[in-house]
């Protein structure tokens, strides 16, 4: 069966402006997201992976216009959203929902969790306001909480369990897609399967599709179908999670998986450790945003800005941005440590 585009993403730029001087005009802008794009098919869960600063979170909340893109297009079954009027936008956002790392943030504490699911149905005229709170309920049960827990309050409720809150509320208006960012990150280990386990039933269940944004690679392995690496503003490797995991094509994504911890005592892993820091998006390194810190990089990655590209070597779908793809796998090219 052919996959069904729901989400294309297209030249997405969002900068950030700053101000100074006495005036306070705009001195500069924070490069936050660079001109990237990307594609979701409906029932995936593709995953943004990258370190902090590198874009991802910002790639979220643009797509959800929670902040507004500076450039490009963001097609919602065929519609731009960038594009829309507020008030049009408005029809939008009971497709598309969050889940954010921290639920409580985004809870009203002195909110019942019944009154914070039945708002969000309120909002989005979801139901007769009649079969709202029986809605919660249920919707409790289905996130693996119980019905009387609907009178109890926020700060009731353990890190795992606000978790399934804010899975509840999103679910309360019957999403398309969730944008889950850094979702799991603040939760222990074991609540962390739980909450992820959940999510994988929930997309049987409703036909979700899931956007996952996340710093931690072990838990991307988990869920993705599909997998974006993102470094300062760009998508530097996008792959099926097998690709990626197995046969990953730019310097920056072997470095990233090379500090995954494996779990067999026997294998041993050469960790890559890159030099510097990740620098700034004010004023991104030209060429190859990574060639400062690529232990591959030439004259060249200074200057040329290195476009996504499948080599040879890679599968339909697989695309790296480097200039040295072959070089580097044919070993005629070595890291300059
Ligand atoms: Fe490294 Fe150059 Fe490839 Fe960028 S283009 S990843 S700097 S080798």
């Amino acid at each position: 069966m052919e996959k069904q585009e729901l989400l294309k993403v297209e030249g997405l730029k969002q900068y950030f402006p700053i101000k100074g001087g006495f005036l306070g005009r705009t001195v500069n802008h924070v490069k936050a997201v660079d001109d990237i794009s990307f594609t979701i098919y409906e029932g995936e869960t593709v995953s943004i992976v990258g370190e902090s600063g590198c874009g991802k979170s910002t790639t979220g909340r643009a797509i959800l216009r929670l902040e507004e893109p500076t450039e490009g297009k963001v097609e919602f079954r065929g519609v731009d959203l960038a594009g829309l009027s507020k008030r049009d936008m408005r029809k939008y956002r009971k497709d598309l929902q969050i889940i954010f790392q921290d639920p409580y943030a985004s809870i009203n504490p002195r909110q019942t969790v019944a009154s914070v699911l039945t708002e969000a149905m309120d909002i989005q005229k979801v139901l007769p306001a009649n079969e709202r709170r029986g809605r919660a309920e249920e919707l409790l049960e289905t996130v693996g909480l119980l019905p009387y827990q609907a009178d109890r309050f926020p700060h009731e409720f353990s890190g795992g369990q606000r978790q399934r809150i804010g899975i509840a509320r999103a679910l309360s208006v019957n999403p398309q897609l969730i944008i889950c960012d850094e979702a799991v990150s603040a939760l222990d280990v074991s609540i962390q399967a739980q909450v992820l386990n959940l999510l994988e039933e929930l997309q049987d269940e409703f036909k979700l599709t899931y956007l996952f944004i996340s710093h931690d690679l072990g838990v991307v392995r988990h869920i993705s179908d599909r997998i974006i690496v993102m470094y300062l503003g760009k998508i530097v490797e996008i792959a099926d999670k097998y690709s990626l995991f197995e046969n990953p094509k730019h310097p920056y994504t072997k470095a990233l998986l090379s500090a995954i911890p494996i779990p067999d005592p026997d294998k041993k892993k050469e960790r890559i450790v890159l030099r510097g820091d990740v620098p700034s998006p004010i004023d991104p390194p030209s060429g190859c945003r990574f060639h400062t810190r690529c232990p591959y990089a030439t004259e060249k990655c200074q200057v040329d800005v290195p476009e996504l590209r499948t080599a040879s070597s890679m599968k339909e779908g697989h695309e790296a941005a480097c200039h040295y793809i072959e070089e580097i796998e044919s070993g005629e090219k070595q890291p300059n440590y």
